[in-house]
């Protein structure tokens, strides 16, 4: 981020980056903030095994991912669910058997940029194991894992590697 010198608004090189979460101009009165963003991972459980999805797109190509995403603006952590589920696997949820587990920091790097987002983690069972019909862009494919049969080392993200090994 520090290597953005020019200040989109007076268009003086005198953008300076706190090293954070925030710009400003030592030449004019711009600021403007990088927050963290608000994402969700859902562990989609059926019995003792957990529905993985392998990532067909960087960053972090062909590891293993929870289902979920980014939160949109005006939208609710569940919501995010609901949305994300419907998007990557066609799976229609019932927002209200959504269960909290827990929140980690993750840095999530997107074309060189990193993006700081809050990662809130829920639980969802269901019934049987469904046939995914897969959202070929972001997903190349699903599977079952029994979650003492979880490696670490598999998965894409820090904060749901954090949340499989000391969490769950
Ligand atoms: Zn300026």
């Amino acid at each position: 981020m520090e290597e953005l010198k020019f200040c989109p608004k007076c268009g003086e090189t005198t953008l300076l980056w706190d090293g954070e979460k925030k710009w400003s101009c030592s030449h004019c009165d711009f600021v403007m903030y990088q927050n963290v963003a608000g994402a969700v991972a859902v562990i989609i459980r059926y019995g003792d095994e957990i529905l993985f999805t392998r990532r067909n797109q960087e960053p972090k190509k062909g590891k293993l991912d929870l289902a979920g995403g980014f939160t949109d603006p005006k939208e609710s952590a569940e919501q995010t669910c609901v949305r994300e589920l419907f998007e990557e696997m066609k799976l229609k949820i019932d927002a209200s058997k959504l269960v909290y587990k827990a929140s980690l920091p993750n840095v999530y790097v997107y074309k060189n940029i990193p993006y700081n987002t809050l990662d809130l983690f829920y639980e969802y069972e269901v019934d049987s194991k469904f046939a995914v019909q897969l959202e070929q862009s972001e997903i190349s494919e699903t599977m079952w894992i029994k979650k003492s049969d979880v490696k670490p080392e598999d998965i894409a993200f820090d904060s749901q590697r954090f949340f499989f090994e000391h969490l769950y």
